[in-house]
Parts: structure tokens; C-alpha cells; sequence
């Protein structure tokens, strides 16, 4: 019952081949069972079971959703009522939400049960996981290696079946790198797309919430629930929500794709290499036309990112104080000892990094040299996609340079772990929607596809990954012992 997907197991459910109730036991007992991954922070046991019973009870009423009764797992970035919320941080260990962020608000709605809170790195800072308070979490295709970050307490949950889908967050790549290296299908909205409201803040103007799921028709169902426009979220888009299961199965027949000769240089390992070309050659056999294009600008998008995340990353965090809410240190002497302490004890060390280039990028003298120029960058950025993307329909290339990395072995170098997101973060900067696909495996550990389409097109996105889906079989995979 674990390996379906969502519209499988909703039908099981209408069909009364098995309850909510048995299904949540079921992921329950899984979650337990491989609690080595360290996917989970919070497992909401007692919860789940509820939402479960009161899901059965609106199933036999007829009235359900797509989601009502199904398991589902939240980054523990989104803030939920009465439950720890953590942000993967020691400031926040002791930090129970007084309300629901907009997205748990509308997974209630549809009646979706909330199995848990996902690990992730601390305050969604990081490529591996590793920074988390609450420890690594290992990637279920090769416990040695990370699961990408700073989603990847969602990722290796929903590759390992120890929920049927769960949300990440993506600021610079953390849906689509961690989708890409444990082999399930991640969608990172266009901005604004998916309301942000009561999603803890890392760089507010790149930060946004989508789904991670097994394949592109899950991620779709989950995607219908997230979005839309919120009052409560100053920057979300009033654009109407489109059916986004009708269009999957249109045909993609001369579809437009542009190859960035800048995706496929140095630095990509020949194995991913491979596997996108032939995940590309796939797509020539469903009557798409590729062509090759330049994007100059990619190569600026790691500083210009490096500059502003860090930037809005010190102004967002600066309410971490020890006065209002998280950890606060023991017998402060002055309110100067109560503020550092307080920060010193409860940020980790890459959230410092952060803030400190951050602070440092936006103090008078070097806020020109730094912060103006990174936003010229990423306006320039901007006008390459805008242009790219007024002559092919959608641009493809791999989401990750390489396959999953070893524990430890990036986590001393913060500037190579900084380039595990080379081929995600302009995309954020630029503030469009993207997807990473499962395309295959290099020495058994699974390769991603990027898809990148214009602003809200979603829809024409998950079409073009349903389409490769119906051809390929590689989102079916399951890692070994988890099946
Ligand atoms: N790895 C990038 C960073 O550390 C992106 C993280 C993210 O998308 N949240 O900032």
C-alpha cells in the first residue's frame, strides 16, 4: 500500500479496499521502522490518527478530496498550530506555533492527514542536511551519502515511502537538488505562486513553498491544493489556478526545448552527463525539438545569490532575539549578554557564515559595491531567461553537477557545498518555475532532469514531466530495503 501513488491510493480508499486509518498506521509503522534515516523531527502520531479517523468519516460522507486521508509530511519550516517547529534549529527546539502557515491551513482542508515534520537544514541554509540541528539525515539509495538539502528530510521521506508526498521549500535549489539526488519528482513554483505565510523566512524575495512527491501526477494533486493567492502573503500573485491534472496528458509534440550551453560544461560529471542526454533523447521521440542555447549571465548567479540571500537573511533573522520567542541563554547579566548569548548559543555555524556576510554585504561603504550590484546581476539575469524564453518553450539541463556526496564530505567547504546549487539558483533569482525529474542512475545513485518554463507555468511543466513519466519508468524506482 506504501508504493502508490496518490490517485492509486485514493482510489483504495474510495473503493474501501483500505481505510485512512489503516494507511496512517501503515506509514507509521515505517517511519519507526527506519528512523535511522533521521528524516523526521516530529513524528504527530496521535494527530495523524485523528485527521485519519475524521478523514474515513468524510470519505463515507462522499464529500472527499484527492487528498482527504492520504499521508503527508511537512518541512519543519512551515509553522503548525500546537506542534514543535523547529526551522531544523536549536533556537527554535523549544518553539510551538501559535498558528498554521497558509499551506498546512489548505492540506487541513482537503482532509490530508499529517503523519509529521521533516529535518532540513537549519533555516532551510545548506545543500545536505547536514546543518541541522537535529543531525544529518542519510539519503535511502546510499545511507553514506547526503540527501541534498535543505529539503532533505522531505526528500529522503517520500524516496524511502515513509510519507506518500510531503512540501519543501526552495530558495536557491532546496526542492529540486534534494528531489534530484533521492530519485522523486520536485516542483519549485514560480514565485508567489504558493503563499508564504507562516513559512519560517530565509531570503524572502527567493523563498518559495511546492511539492515533492513520486511522480509528476502526485505533484500536480499536491500543487492544486498549495496554491493560490493569500491576502496574508503580501507577495503572492492573484492569477487564477488552473486544472493542473486536466493538461497532463496533452500531447507535447512540438515542444521547444533550449539546451544553456552553460548547463553542460566543466564541472558536470560525465555519468549525469549521460543521463540527461538520454532523458533529452526521450523527449526528441515525444516530437520535441531541441535546439542549443547560450545563457550568458548563469555563470554570475552563485555571487549575486551569495550576496542577496545572505543579505535578507540577516534582516529576516534578527527577531531570534531570546526576548519573544526560542531559546533564550541561561542568567543573562544585561539585555547586550541576553542578545548575544542567546544568538550565539542558538544559531548554527553556517547561519552565522550567513549573517555575517549578510550584515557585512549590507553595511554603508559596501551596500553599493555589494547588495546594488547583486540586484543589477540578477535583473540582468532576469532579461537572459526572459529572452531565452521567448524562443524555446522550455529550457532543460541537470539539476546537480553529480550524484549524491558523502557524508562529511562537503560539510568543511562551504564554497563546494555553495556549487552543488550551480545549475538551480538562477532560477530563483529569476523567480521561475521549475521541476526536477527522475532520469535514470549513475553507479546506482539517481540523476534529475530540470525543466524550467515561464512565470505560472506550472501546468505546461508538469505536462512535460507526466509525458516523460508515461515513457519512462525511473520515478517507479524504489531504493533497496524500502520497498
Ligand atoms: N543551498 C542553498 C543555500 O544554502 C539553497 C538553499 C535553499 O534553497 N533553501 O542557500
Amino acid at each position: 500500500m506504501h508504493n502508490k501513488t496518490i490517485a492509486e491510493l485514493a482510489k483504495g480508499l474510495r473503493s474501501g479496499e483500505f481505510s485512512s486509518a489503516e494507511l496512517t498506521s501503515a506509514f507509521l509503522s515505517r517511519i519507526k521502522q527506519h528512523g535511522s534515516l533521521n528524516s523526521y523531527i516530529t513524528v504527530t502520531e496521535d494527530l495523524a490518527l485523528q485527521q485519519a479517523e475524521a478523514a474515513d468519516a468524510r470519505l463515507a460522507k462522499g464529500d472527499a478530496e484527492l487528498l482527504t486521508g492520504i499521508p503527508v509530511a511537512q518541512k519543519d519550516i512551515f509553522c503548525t498550530e500546537g506542534v514543535k517547529t523547529s526551522c531544523g534549529s536549536k533556537i527554535l527546539d523549544n518553539f510551538i506555533a501559535p498558528y498554521n502557515a497558509t499551506v498546512v491551513d489548505k492540506f487541513n482542508s482537503a482532509g490530508a492527514v499529517m503523519l509529521g515534520k521533516l529535518n532540513m537544514d537549519e533555516f532551510a541554509m545548506g545543500s545536505s542536511n547536514e546543518t541541522s540541528y537535529y543531525g544529518a539525515v542519510k539519503n535511502p539509495w546510499d545511507t553514506n551519502t547526503v540527501p541534498g538539502g535543505s529539503s532533505g528530510g522531505t526528500a529522503a521521506a517520500v524516496a524511502a515511502r515513509l510519507a506518500v508526498c510531503a512540501t519543501g521549500t526552495d530558495t536557491g535549489g532546496s526542492i529540486r537538488q534534494p528531489a534530484a539526488l533521492c530519485g522523486i519528482t520536485g516542483l519549485k513554483p514560480t514565485y508567489g505562486r504558493v503563499s508564504r505565510y507562516g513559512m519560517i523566512a530565509y531570503a524572502s524575495s527567493l523563498d518559495q513553498g511546492g511539492p515533492m512527491t513520486r511522480s509528476a501526477e502526485d505533484a500536480a494533486i499536491m500543487l492544486q491544493t498549495m496554491a493560490g493567492f493569500d491576502q496574508k502573503d503580501s507577495t503572492s500573485v492573484d492569477v487564477p489556478v488552473p486544472d493542473y491534472m486536466s493538461g497532463l496528458t496533452n500531447s507535447i509534440e512540438g515542444l521547444k526545448i533550449g539546451l544553456p550551453k552553460e548547463f553542460f560544461g566543466d564541472g558536470l560529471n560525465g555519468d549525469v552527463a549521460a543521463a540527461i542526454e538520454a532523458a533529452i533523447n526521450e523527449y526528441r521521440k515525444l516530437g520535441a525539438q531541441v535546439t542549443e542555447i547560450s545563457m550568458p549571465t548563469l555563470k554570475l548567479a552563485i555571487p549575486a545569490y551569495y550576496v542577496i540571500a545572505p543579505a535578507e537573511c540577516s534582516a529576516n533573522l534578527s527577531r531570534f532575539d531570546g526576548v519573544r520567542f526560542g531559546y533564550r541563554c541561561e542568567n543573562p547579566a544585561d539585555l547586550t549578554d541576553l542578545y548575544t548569548r542567546s544568538r550565539g548559543e542558538g544559531f548554527g555555524k553556517e547561519v552565522k557564515r550567513r549573517i555575517l556576510m549578510g550584515t557585512y554585504a549590507l553595511s554603508a561603504g559596501y551596500y553599493d559595491a555589494y547588495y546594488i550590484k547583486a540586484q543589477k546581476i540578477r535583473r540582468l539575469i532576469s532579461e537572459d531567461f526572459k529572452r531565452a524564453l521567448s524562443e524555446v518553450d522550455v529550457i532543460m539541463g541537470p539539476v546537480t553537477p553529480s550524484t549524491a556526496f558523502g557524508i562529511g564530505e562537503k560539510i568543511g567547504n562551504p564554497i563546494e557545498m555553495y556549487l552543488s546549487d550551480i545549475y538551480t539558483i538562477a532560477i530563483n533569482l529569476a523567480g521561475l518555475p521549475a521541476m526536477s525529474v527522475p532520469a535514470g542512475f549513475a553507479k546506482g545513485l539517481p540523476v534529475g532532469l530540470q525543466i524550467i518554463g515561464n512565470y505560472f507555468a506550472e501546468d505546461r511543466l508538469l505536462n512535460i514531466a507526466h509525458q516523460y513519466q508515461q515513457v519512462t519508468d525511473w520515478h517507479t524506482h524504489t531504493p533497496k530495503g524500502f520497498e
